[in-house]
């Protein structure tokens, strides 16, 4: 009788701990309501007693369809159970039968306790949106033709859900402006085929908030362009007067030798320059301020053209090869220096190897870039005239002698400003396009 008892106990106590009553949780990680094909929706399932013996993570959609999103068994490693308290599965919709539309995602799980499979109802559950069909990107049909460092503009149309498009060369994005047209489906981006990379094509790219992404390859006459190779001697002189003072103003550590300091400076600083240029163009108006050919410093002679590939001379020495991406213009020392167009500062300061530099938003896209500056005559934010005088010509940044260095770039990235000064060529590849479409009250010139 006592040893029955005994068993009764023991038989008592096992049931009670396989049984145990903790059955698992989960937490499904949703952003945001809309989830696309490359939206992850990480899920986390927990267990605080013999561990997770099986997850299913299912889609329902509003008719009751169901979709096995990921499973996973956890097999008992041991007579207590699978020892895996914890979980995480990447979880994504785009799984063959998912369709666009309300969903409930549904976290199923057991554990290797008998109880909680009484309990017939999911572990956590997340009302989404399923969108998996990426927005419609289509160019208009107007040839496009597009000089190596030159300007091109492609006009197309996308859904209204797409919240960044544009033109995608090689590594390089340029962003496509919405708000412009009269219609609202109607974009514009700016884009270039940089010397750099002269074999890159553009692909025009359209994504939502799902993450879903459409890439068309854009038809483009690309005409092949030379560009003039020089060398530079770099003079001991230059290199005392300039790189201490370029290095600490950049927060550079001093460098061993002038030299190598300059180095740094001309790779990494150029670099760095560049970067943060591209991030002061991520954004433009979406109005058009330029309409006339692009005024040129008056009375200057050019000393350095855009494309200008130049190899820097160090006691007779190549020790550096870098392109020019703008033009030199020397007129008389601290000469005024007009905005090429009207536009918007978005930038006026000290911009790396540029020195004191002003940067204009002239809308579209389209920026241009005034380095060296002695002076500058503009606020941040400010709108400026055609003209206006913007600051004075210097030698600040690394710049040998008093000189303007002018860019035009769009979202950030040079082009040759010889088209910008040339209405002939504005108005054949620029201007005729964007006027044969009506334009939004706020999106004219002026
Ligand atoms: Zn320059």
């Amino acid at each position: 009788m006592r040893r029955f008892l005994i068993l009764v106990a023991l038989a008592a106590v096992a049931l009670l701990t396989v049984a145990e009553p903790w059955r698992p949780t989960a937490t499904i990680d949703v952003t945001g309501p809309v989830v696309g094909a490359g939206t992850p929706v990480p899920v986390t399932v927990r267990d605080r007693g013999r561990g997770l013996a099986s997850i299913d993570v299912r889609l329902v959609a509003a008719d009751g369809t169901a979709t096995l999103l990921a499973h996973e068994d956890l097999p008992a490693t041991s007579w207590w159970g699978s020892g895996v308290h914890e979980r995480t599965l990447p979880v994504r919709v785009d799984t063959v039968g998912v369709r666009d539309g309300a969903a409930t995602i549904e976290v199923w799980a057991t554990d290797h306790s008998w109880l909680p499979r009484l309990w017939r109802r999911p572990a956590a559950t997340a009302r989404v949106t399923v969108d998996l069909t990426p927005p419609s990107v289509t160019p208009t049909s107007d040839p496009l033709v597009v000089t190596v460092g030159g300007s091109a503009f492609v006009l197309y149309t996308t859904d209204a859900d797409a919240v960044r498009t544009g033109v995608r060369v090689g590594d390089l994005v340029f962003t496509g402006v919405g708000g412009y047209f009269a219609d609202p489906r109607l974009h514009v981006a700016g884009f270039t085929i940089p010397p750099s990379d002269p074999d890159a094509r553009p692909d025009l790219f359209a994504e939502d908030a799902a993450g879903n992404r459409r890439t068309v390859r854009l038809a483009v006459t690309v005409r092949p362009k030379s560009f003039r190779h020089r060398e530079l001697d770099v003079p001991d002189d230059f290199l005392e007067r300039k790189v201490p003072s370029l290095l600490a103003d950049n927060g550079l550590p001093p460098a061993p030798t002038l030299i190598e300091g300059y180095l740094v400076i001309n790779r990494t600083l150029r670099a760095t320059t560049e970067a943060r240029l591209r991030a002061l163009c991520a954004e433009t108006l979406p109005r058009r301020l330029w309409e006339k050919p692009f005024l040129r410093l008056p009375n200057a002679a050019s000393l350095s053209l855009f494309g200008d590939v130049r190899s820097y001379r160090y006691h007779g020495q190549v020790v550096d090869t870098q392109t020019h991406l703008g033009f030199d213009l020397a007129s008389v020392r601290n000469a005024p220096v007009p905005a090429a167009e009207a536009g918007r500062v978005v930038h006026a300061g000290p911009l790396g190897i540029y020195g004191g530099t002003v940067v204009l938003d002239h809308g579209l896209g389209l920026f241009t870039l005034y380095g060296h500056l002695s002076q500058i005559a503009v606020a941040p934010g400010a709108m400026v005239e055609r003209g206006e005088e913007i600051g004075r010509t210097g030698e600040t940044g690394l710049a040998g002698g008093d000189h303007l260095h002018f860019s035009t770039m769009l979202s950030g990235v040079h082009v040759d400003p010889r088209e910008w000064w040339d209405g002939h060529w504005m108005r054949g590849h620029v201007l005729d396009r964007l006027t044969a479409h009506p334009t939004a009250p706020e999106g004219s010139a002026g």
